[in-house]
């Protein structure tokens, strides 16, 4: 089937042609032929019949007359008829009465009997016909005709129709290709064209090519006609197509071009945005670099101004005149000023950078408040002001331990300057849900509202106060910048004339330990030298010799009640004490005598300060020093530095090396412990300090973190990892900024931590003094 598909169609038409043509020839000779036969047959049996009926009316009498030979005679006159094979003539009761035989086929046996009410039947069988005929004379039943023929007439008649029909079919199948051939023509052949320009259409796209149309009007013309309208809509559709696609191409062009503009532009945005970038990179880098340069080489040579101008004001060589006094106090004064100013520069920058990082810890509040204060107390006192906490005990908070205590000196340092003399001050913290809200309160000026907006800028001062005092307006900018740095808001609540109230919250902190700082603080074997009991009643001589200690850097604490002299000097365990003699109502000598037999206070040193004169009496009573007032400050302070801090005896021998390359730094660092009584060695850079410590360990070094070639930390590391230095003790002293990983680092790796930028001095001498009489000391 499918390979008669593959047939062109003028092959199918002829074979459709062909195969119809045929197909009913043969039905139509097979129906004629079919007829002819039965017709035939019929004709032959009607002939039998009469033949029957002749042999029966001539032998009806020689039946009657039972003569068999007359019947014979009669039957053998069916010798002419060549197609009868055998015939018999049988009597009524069945019996065969004549026969006669073409050839030895013999007769039938047994007469089959003749169904009643017909005369006659006949039979097909073995390609013979088979009739059997009652014969009636008279109405009476004479006897039987049998007669049979042979049907080779029949056989004969059917090959000859078939020839026949042979020839017709072939006639007419000839005739039938002839007239497909011209029908083919007719339909086949434009199907086969139109095949043909859709071939070309498809295979070249050409639309332009046509069908050629027939001349007749039928279902081929339409088909045709359809095909090239069809083509012609394609052509236009394809030339708008076309057209469309060229101008898409177009824009698909401007467009390209566009992006290309477009991209070259981004690429030279981006390309901009790196040189920003990296410009930024260089600038933050710069600032990086401009902030620890700012911070070491400005506050290291502030600090030689500072410490220099200290030792003058001390005449320990050689006394100042009144003049030199005065000048050395304001390079003094000027020197703090620029330090405190570069500071809060660098501060500020600092943060505004967002390079200030917080070592986030838990602190007791009431600890940090008493650092506090204890260092801005001796400002409170110069104005006379009264200055409390107020702190539930145990409260803590999350914070930077330095930075906490920054904030709080700002304000406290804000309300101690701009509240008038005899003014109180107060610090206060309370919880309030999970926060911790602390409060610095002034009965001072107070701030105008319409200036309390402005206040947190950087530079702002009030109009008022901006003549009068000094300052940066600074603080209050930091400040506020390093509580929002801890997650909080400073704020402020005030009214003209009745004082200023500034409070942040900080975020509480639960389940603290007592922290080893203040373990450390309050241990006895501390010493701390510089904390002085004033047993004092006289108001006025008790404060004159509170100022002289505070200038000295001393934390004073006043008793103006001689019978409690005992009990505060056992909870204080001060460094020393200054003891005046007329007091009310227990003198100077019992209080004196109760300290030195105590064994809780026998060993603290007592100045006796008075205006009696026995000091023999004194010495006798157990009195380390004896001043006969009026004591100034320097003679005062000359005996305290005796007792409290003079070199202990089992001072070691080694030298203590000082390892800083600034010389004006290193010069006063050596002069400040030579003073004290230290063996002192001072080296500029890593490189000697290496091979100094290689050559002979010393008792401690003093180490600065920022010098050629060799940094501090590359020696850190190195001793450490040395057994022999692994234990060396080390005191770094910086004034560069630590990242968080550094400052753990030297946590871990030295035993003290001083910043130049803060107050190191005093702390710097006890630890040192702690390191080289106790041992070394537990690492920072
Ligand atoms: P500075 O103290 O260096 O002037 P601050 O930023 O700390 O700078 O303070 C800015 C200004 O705010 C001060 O100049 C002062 O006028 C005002 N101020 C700050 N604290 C107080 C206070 N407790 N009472 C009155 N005025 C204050």
């Amino acid at each position: 089937m499918s390979k008669t598909q593959d047939h062109s169609i003028s092959r199918k038409l002829t074979w459709m042609n062909m195969l119809v043509s045929s197909a009913a020839l043969l039905l139509a000779c097979a129906a004629f032929i079919a007829y002819d036969m039965v017709t035939f047959r019929e004709t032959m049996v009607r002939n039998l019949s009469t033949q029957a009926q002749i042999i029966g009316s001539n032998t009806a009498s020689a039946l009657l007359f039972n003569d068999p030979q007359s019947a014979e005679n009669t039957l053998s006159a069916l010798k002419a008829a060549h197609n009868i094979l055998s015939a018999g003539i049988y009597t009524p009761d069945g019996r065969l009465f004549a026969s006669y035989s073409r050839d030895a086929a013999g007769q039938i046996s047994v007469l089959p009997s003749i169904p009643s009410g017909q005369t006659e039947i006949h039979w097909l069988k073995d390609k013979e016909i088979v009739l059997v005929r009652s014969m009636v004379f008279e109405g009476k039943p004479t006897g039987t005709v049998y007669i049979r023929s042979d049907v080779e007439e029949l056989n004969r008649r059917l090959i000859r129709y078939a020839g026949i029909a042979a020839i017709v079919l072939s006639a007419c199948l000839m005739a039938a290709l002839l007239v497909s051939s011209i029908f083919r023509r007719a339909v086949a052949d434009p199907i086969v064209r139109l095949a043909e320009v859709a071939g070309v259409v498809s295979r070249d796209k050409n639309y332009s090519v046509r069908a050629t149309p027939t001349r007749s009007r039928g279902e081929l013309a339409i088909l045709i006609d359809a095909f090239n309208e069809m083509l012609t809509q394609i052509q236009q559709n394809e030339r708008a197509l076309r057209k469309a696609h060229d101008g898409l191409e177009q824009r698909v062009q401007e467009r390209t071009a566009e992006l290309e503009a477009a991209k070259k532009e981004v690429e030279e945005f981006s390309h901009s945005v790196l040189l920003a970038k990296e410009e930024v990179e260089r600038g933050s880098k710069f600032k990086d670099q401009f902030l620890s340069t700012m911070s070491h080489e400005l506050r290291t040579p502030l600090n030689a101004v500072l410490g220099f101008s200290d030792l003058l004001a001390d005449e320990r060589y050689g006394p100042l005149n009144e003049r030199q006094q005065r000048y050395v106090s304001h390079i003094h004064t000027g020197g703090k000023h620029l330090l405190s100013l570069i500071s809060d520069i660098l501060d500020l920058s600092k943060i505004e950078a967002g390079r200030m990082e917080l070592a986030i810890e838990s602190l007791r509040v009431e600890t940090v408040f008493g650092e506090v204060l204890s260092a801005m107390r001796p400002l409170a006192d110069k104005k006379s002001q009264e200055m409390s906490m107020s702190v539930e005990a145990g409260l803590a908070v999350r914070a930077d331990s330095t930075r906490f205590k920054q904030v709080l000196m700002n304000l406290l340092g804000n309300a101690i300057k701009f509240t008038p003399d005899s003014g109180r001050i107060e610090v206060a913290a309370r919880l309030i849900e999970d926060r911790v809200r602390v409060e610095v309160r002034d009965n001072g000026p107070g701030i105008p509202p319409e200036e309390q907006k402005r206040i947190f800028e950087a530079f702002y001062r009030l109009r008022e106060s901006g003549k009068k005092i000094e300052g940066t307006g600074l603080g209050l900018a930091i400040t506020h910048r390093l509580v929002e740095l801890h997650g909080g808001e400073l704020g402020l609540e005030s009214q003209l004339g009745q004082g200023s109230c500034f409070y942040f919250s900080l975020p509480v902190a639960v389940g603290m330990r007592e922290p080893p700082s203040l373990r450390t603080e309050s241990s006895p074997r501390s010493g701390a030298p510089a904390r002085i009991l004033v047993i004092e009643d006289d108001r006025t001589a008790a404060q004159l010799i509170q100022s002289q200690l505070t200038s000295a850097g001393y934390e004073s604490v006043v008793c103006d009640r001689p019978q409690d002299a005992l009990e505060i000097t056992v909870q204080l365990q001060p460094s020393a004490i200054t003891l005046d003699i007329v007091m009310k109502p227990k003198n100077g000598w019992e209080i004196l005598t109760q300290l030195k037999r105590d064994p809780r206070t026998a060993r603290i040193p007592i100045i006796v300060v008075s205006i009696v004169d026995q000091p023999s009496m004194g010495a006798l009573l157990g009195a380390d020093e004896y001043l006969v007032k009026p004591v100034d400050k320097a003679t005062l302070l000359a005996a305290l530095e005796r007792l409290v801090n003079s070199r202990p005896a089992s001072a070691p021998a080694r030298p203590i090396l000082i390892v800083e390359d600034d010389a004006p730094a290193r010069e006063f660092i050596a002069e400040m412990l030579t003073a004290k009584g230290y063996a002192v060695t001072a080296v500029a850079d890593g490189a000697q300090a290496r091979a100094r410590v290689a050559a002979s360990l010393p008792e401690l070094v003093i180490l600065d973190l920022v010098l050629p070639e060799v940094s501090g930390f590359e020696l850190l590391s190195e001793w450490r990892s040395n057994p022999r230095t692994a234990d060396l003790p080390v005191f770094i002293l910086t004034s560069m900024d630590l990242t968080k990983e550094e400052q753990s680092y030297l946590r871990t790796h030295a035993e003290s931590l001083f910043r130049k930028q803060e107050p190191w001095q005093e702390e710097l001498l006890k630890q040192l003094e702690r390191a080289v009489s106790l041992g070394a000391p537990e690492r920072v």
